[in-house]
């Protein structure tokens, strides 16, 4: 069976298709495909006019239960599911995010699948692809060099050093640089003043090229970025700083899709990568049009938990692209339910507990709870989700059938699914369950409409999906949302950044925990994005490396091959 460590060498003995074949199967005007290297092609914009003549395929989001650190598979079943898909004659094309460099250098990993639900090559969608996240950066960091260009010749408007909100970015885990002083060395080298990095992933431009819907789009989101302040306190953009037009043709290329393939050839669009929990954390909202009109089924991703991802994927990107899903999966383990019963001590960054490992079926259903509420989380939308059982060799039967008794009891669909070790074959039961989902007519709404002030939708979620008793705003916080309301950006949709460790705000609460209130200490506008997001808990924007990450051990052999980079 294959587990972590056979991933790389799956992915290698792995024969790719020239990926003119892969859009020849999607029927991409040929054109529009731009070859970079083997298995690798980015898609021209100039596509899009001709698809939207086509029919649209059903829309499907996979999301999953509160998940473990290491994660519960959406990823791997999101792969999967096309795979199984395309075994029952659909053509499926998987969308997913492009993971950062950090967490590849760092902690977690690759984010390309697992066993034989992959996407290839590995090596390049966990490096540099093609390129999108460095450009990201250089636009962002563009506009921070203009922006103390603009200081440093007291350009108009004039901006109040005290008051600079866009900052630098780098995407790789260096704590070094959260906090620094910039522009130290006298009158020729800009003003002295206090700034900091992020990861690029959490950089508002990866947010707006998820979300733009075309160039002229990203140009107009670009040019709605907020940089700091003026001596009155007003807003100051980077279409005043000048620097949106010039960022916009940093991005030209890395707003094309890239279009790659899994193991058995389903084609994958990987597109973007916005953080989880300051932003939308989901992939582009461009590829998923270029797959819904060029396939039966475009089945995508969104990050963390039906709490997070999903309820971002339904309110704020849905809402931005106009695009209705279909249906849903809601990713389960057998030892994420244990671990939410409450009995194992888990340490991010340390292996799972042995103890997570033996039968305990009543495990199961004790932390269940966590579960249900995220059947009902998606459910709030009016989806009914199909719960996928994403299989490990440490499953037991007994196991299995007490998640059959919890789906049961929500009145949904649960199946088991061995695509990690099985392929597209071990998928068939979730797809078909899946093509089921999506010829009933979906209900689907959205959580919150616009007009809903934007204190009462941050309200909502968290009393209708994370079920805390109500929200408490600080002083400054509530200021900021009722200024924001008179400003205009009343109708922006919110995206709350909390942990993802628990539906609550509180990483260490698993299940469903009641009886909790939602501190949100701080807002912030997103403006080029397009939403105001609040700080409930304590968000790194750059994260650290541990004591060992996984940069000492990724390496080359004697052949020149990259060894322990999975
Ligand atoms: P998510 O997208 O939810 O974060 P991933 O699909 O990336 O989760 O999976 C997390 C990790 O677990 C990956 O390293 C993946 O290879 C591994 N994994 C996922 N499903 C299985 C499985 N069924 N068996 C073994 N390993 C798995
Ligand atoms: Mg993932």
């Amino acid at each position: 069976p294959a587990g972590a460590n056979d991933n790389l060498s799956i992915a290698r003995a792995a024969r790719l298709w020239p990926i003119e074949e892969i859009a020849h199967h999607l029927d991409l005007p040929g054109e529009a495909v731009e070859p970079y290297g083997r298995g690798i092609a980015k898609i021209d914009l100039s596509a899009m006019s001709i698809l939207s003549q086509r029919p649209r395929g059903r829309y499907v989001v996979v999301t999953s239960m509160t998940p473990t650190p290491p994660g519960e598979g959406k990823t791997t079943t999101a792969i999967g599911l096309v795979q199984g898909l395309q075994r029952l004659g659909y053509t499926a094309t998987v969308a997913l995010r492009q993971p950062s460099m950090g967490p590849t250098l760092g902690l977690k990993g690759g984010a390309t699948g697992g066993g034989y639900s992959q996407v290839l090559p590995m090596e390049r969608i966990n490096l540099h692809l093609t390129g999108d996240l460095h450009a990201v950066g250089a636009a962002h960091n563009l506009l921070a060099a203009m922006v103390d260009n603009h200081l440093h010749h007291r350009l108009t408007p004039e901006l109040d050093p005290r008051e600079i909100l866009w900052q630098r970015v780098i995407d790789l885990n260096d704590r070094a640089l959260r906090n620094i002083v910039l522009g130290l060395g006298g009158r020729g080298n800009g003003m002295p003043r206090q700034g900091s990095f992020e990861i690029t992933a959490a950089s508002e431009v990866m947010a707006v090229l998820a979300l733009a819907d075309s160039l002229a789009d990203l140009r107009w989101r670009l040019g709605r970025l907020i940089v700091g302040l003026d001596r009155e306190g007003q807003a100051v953009t980077a279409e005043q700083i000048g620097a949106a037009g010039a960022m916009t043709v940093l991005l030209k290329e890395a707003l094309k899709p890239n279009l790659l393939q899994t193991l058995e050839h389903a084609p994958a669009l990987i597109h973007a990568g916005p953080f989880g929990n300051i932003a939308h954390g989901n992939s582009s909202i461009i590829a998923d049009h270029i797959g819904l009109h060029t396939s039966d089924f475009l089945v995508t991703e969104a990050g963390f938990g039906a709490d997070m991802g999903a309820e971002r994927f339904f309110n704020i990107k849905c809402r931005t692209s106009g695009l209705v899903p279909d249906a849903a999966v809601l990713v389960v383990t057998v030892r994420a339910l244990k671990y939410h019963s409450g009995r194992h001590q888990v340490v991010t960054g340390k292996p799972l507990p042995a103890s997570l490992l033996a039968e305990h079926p009543e495990e199961v259903l004790e932390g269940g709870a966590n579960l249900l509420k995220q059947i009902d989380n998606v459910r709030a939308h009016g989806l009914t989700p199909v719960v996928a059982i994403n299989a490990f060799p440490s499953d037991h039967p007994s196991e299995y059938a007490a998640i059959h008794e919890l789906a049961a009891s929500a009145g949904v669909r649960a199946v088991v699914s061995t695509h990690v070790r099985d392929g597209g074959e071990g998928a068939l039961a979730l797809a078909e369950a899946i093509a089921e989902a999506a010829e009933d007519n979906s209900d689907f709404h959205f959580l919150y409409p616009a007009e809903l002030p934007l204190a009462d939708k941050i309200e909502r979620i968290a009393t209708r999906l994370y079920g805390a008793d109500g929200v408490d705003f600080s002083p400054q916080a509530q200021e900021r949302l009722d200024a924001w309301q008179h400003e205009g950006y009343g109708n922006l949709p919110v995206c709350i950044a909390k942990t993802h460790q628990s539906l609550s705000a509180d990483p260490k609460r698993l299940g469903a925990p009641k009886g909790w209130r939602l501190p949100v200490r701080e807002v912030r506008l997103s403006a080029g994005a397009g939403f105001v997001y609040a700080l409930a808990g304590d968000i790194l924007t750059l994260p650290g490396f541990s004591a060992s990450p996984a940069a000492t051990r990724i390496d080359i052999d004697e052949n020149g091959e990259t060894v322990n980079l999975n």
